[in-house]
């Protein structure tokens, strides 16, 4: 086992010592997710304003539908699903790459039966999540390959 404040290990894949789980969202009173929980890798400690989070979504969850000014980098490491981006929905495989751009629609969806476990880079210091009104989730589902993906 190590010992080193340099190197964390795995008590299991994707359970890594002393990182704690925690609540997707603290402050969701609409409760717009399913199923998620979240972990972070590297804080404010460690790295120069970026934060790494591990994000596990279970079989059939999804993370809340949401945009916001800042960005997110995001690599899948467990499992498998599914994500909208913009007005694209992409099928995610594990080390796949996946850049959420600026203002940009987005959600992770797990599979109906498979865990979606992964990785997600941001700016410590970033802007709050903004949902979607009832107008423009209406114009987003009026793509129907993207209403099929939201579904609910
Ligand atoms: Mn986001």
């Amino acid at each position: 086992m190590s010992t080193s404040k340099f190197h964390v290990t795995q008590d299991e894949p994707h359970r890594w010592r002393n990182v704690e789980e925690l609540v997707y969202k603290d402050e969701d009173g609409a409760a717009t997710f399913k199923d998620v929980t979240r972990r972070i890798l590297f804080g404010e400690d460690h790295q120069d304003g970026m934060e790494v989070r591990y994000f596990e979504v279970d079989a059939g969850g999804h993370t809340t539908l949401e945009k916001h000014e800042h960005t997110h980098l995001v690599i899948p490491i467990k499992g498998k699903g599914s994500c909208l981006v913009g007005d694209e929905v992409l099928p995610l495989a594990i080390h796949d790459l996946v850049y959420v751009p600026s203002w940009a629609w987005h959600q992770f969806r797990a599979a109906e039966s498979e865990v979606l476990g992964f990785l997600c880079m941001v700016k410590v210091d970033r802007d709050r999540p903004t949902l979607p009104t009832a107008e423009e989730l209406a114009e987003m589902k009026s793509n129907p390959e993207v209403a099929a993906f939201i579904r609910h």
